[in-house]
């Protein structure tokens, strides 16, 4: 995602990636609101429709097996809305009224996206985009100067200008960089994995708590989710066997003679919280897990790194291109670092929500109770679909730091078409030249598109950054003043010379 959107800035990036095929680990099934709008944004929404028709069909297909066999199927949740350590929240007690639940126009219809989809679809875009991807290369070791980076792998050695982190959970980037990485430690082992297996009639349906764990069966057929709450896996290296996952399965659901005949794909995780406390030293950066690690629960983690990616593109592109206004960079950790440790702190109350004691037991009744009301089941979906989010960007406006509203313009566009090409957007709903006018000078970071808003009649303008957030916005009678000047400063720096306004657009 990083690399599609520094290619789409017209940086020339590396992607060095150890695996020569996509990873096919079952991991995360479902993008978050944030992660749909910035895909949509850059015009994916197509091929993500076509992932999420085939992963309903295969859901359909699990729930008709297990009638069939005349097993449990879960009880059907009236209109799923997401879970909170596996207490099922409804949708139809959800006010979907709620002003943080509008917006999102087309993205908010897609949500149901298996990872390895997804890593697909972005490999796709990146080749389109002409990004190098170095498949079977390990980054081993680097030097880190003033100037650039010279980045040492198992395939020789290149330099970079600079050099970000997206290695996941045990990142050797972050490691080798020094960047520190405190948080809680380790309590849980947790398996997910696709198998095959006998006896599993017997297992419930959904999510299930028992004297010994957690775990669940679905809604893919033969997806197992097995918690336990004895520590954190001896080894976190070795394969994850059939016998592995068997006895924690029978030892979880109690089921004595469940028996896994083959491995599809399997992982084991625990829940170590941990969080750089700044994004950045220097030339080298982290994104993703490389910055964070969390326990899985509340499906987050994918989410947040395509959050971080969409955050720290465009900003890099500019630092690269040199006309990054002064802090620019820095306000990636500004802006991320709360978000992530929001992130922590939501899967760290749901693992012990989750332990099987009995206060944890009379605490998930309290908890269960409450999502069973309107204000409560609107809270968590608010907080889980990530609709909630904003950045404490300057500015007095309410829709200032919050993400786009994706208008319907006069001409029969909407807001998210002007973002394909990722540079800004200055919305001039009124036909104003004097708004117009005060982007002069940065055509080639923002683009203005004049068009009346016949749904936001009063809203009069909108700087849109190249990630999707508003930066600024005027109703009637505001005016396009010394706010809308800041913002243009702040976020794409000083007018070029005029004679640079003569080249045409990316
Ligand atoms: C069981 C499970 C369930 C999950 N469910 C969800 C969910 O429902 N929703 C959600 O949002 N998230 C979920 N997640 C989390 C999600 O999978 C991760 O947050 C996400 O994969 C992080 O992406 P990343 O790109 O930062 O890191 P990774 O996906 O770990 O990618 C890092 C890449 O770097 C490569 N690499 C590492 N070191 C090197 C090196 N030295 N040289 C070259 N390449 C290297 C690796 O091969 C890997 O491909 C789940 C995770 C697990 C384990």
């Amino acid at each position: 995602m990083l690399a599609c959107e520094l290619a789409l800035a017209q940086v020339r990036v590396v992607v060095l990636e150890r695996l020569t095929e996509v990873d096919t680990t079952i991991k995360a099934g479902a993008i978050n609101t944030p992660s749909a709008e910035a895909l949509y944004r850059r015009g994916l929404l197509p091929p993500l429709a076509e992932v999420q028709r085939a992963a309903l069909e295969t859901f359909g297909a699990f729930a008709r097996q297990r009638q069939s066999a005349g097993a449990s199927v879960p009880r059907p949740v009236p209109r799923f809305a997401g879970h909170f350590a596996g207490i099922m929240l409804r949708g139809d007690l959800l006010d979907e009224a709620d002003p943080d639940f509008a917006g999102s126009g087309p993205a908010g219809e897609v949500g149901l996206i298996p990872q390895e989809a997804l890593e697909r679809i972005l490999g796709a875009r990146a080749a389109e985009l002409g990004v190098t991807v170095r498949r079977g290369v390990t980054l081993t070791g680097f030097d880190a100067g003033d100037a650039g980076v010279r980045v040492h792998t198992s395939d020789g050695t290149l330099e970079a200008g600079w050099l970000v982190g997206c290695d996941g959970g045990r990142s050797t980037v972050r490691r080798l960089a020094g960047f520190p990485f405190p948080g809680t430690a380790p309590s849980i082992t947790g398996h997910q994995a696709l198998v095959e297996m006998t006896g599993a009639d017997a297992l419930g349906a959904g999510w299930n708590w028992t004297a010994t764990g957690t775990y669940v069966h679905g809604p893919l057929p033969g997806r197992i989710l097995t918690v336990e709450f004895d520590g954190p896996p001896a080894d976190r290296e070795a394969p994850v066997t059939a016998e592995e996952l068997q006895t924690s399965l029978r030892r979880v659901t109690g089921v004595p003679d469940v028996t896994v005949t083959k491995v599809t794909s399997a992982t084991r995780f625990t829940d170590n919280a941990r969080q750089v406390p700044e994004y950045r030293r220097g030339r080298v950066l982290l994104a993703g897990d490389a910055a964070h690690v969390h326990a899985p629960f509340g499906g987050q983690g994918l989410n947040l790194g395509l959050g971080d990616a969409m955050n720290l593109g465009w900003k890099l592109a500019a630092t690269v291109h040199g006309w990054a206004p002064e802090g620019l960079l820095d306000t990636y950790t500004a802006e991320r670092h709360p978000i992530g440790a929001w992130v922590l702190a939501w899967t760290r109350a749901q693992v012990a929500l989750m332990r099987p004691e009995s206060h944890a037991a009379a605490l998930r009744e309290v908890v269960a109770e409450l999502s069973g009301t309107t204000d409560a089941t609107t809270y968590f979906v608010k907080k889980i679909s990530g609709v909630w989010q904003r950045y404490d960007l300057p500015g007095s406006h309410p829709l200032t730091g919050r993400s786009a509203p994706d208008l319907e313009l006069s001409d029969g566009s909407r807001l998210a078409d002007h973002l394909h090409t990722g540079r800004g957007l200055l919305l001039d709903l009124a036909d104003d030249p004097a708004l117009r006018a005060r982007a002069a000078g940065r055509g080639d970071r923002v683009r203005v598109v004049t068009a009346g808003c016949p749904e936001r009649p009063g809203l009069t303008g909108l700087l849109v950054r190249p990630d999707g957030f508003v930066a600024w916005a005027a109703d009637a009678g505001d005016g396009p003043g010394k706010e809308l000047d800041a913002a243009l400063e702040r976020w794409f720096g000083a007018p070029a010379a005029v004679a640079a306004q003569a080249v045409p657009a990316p």
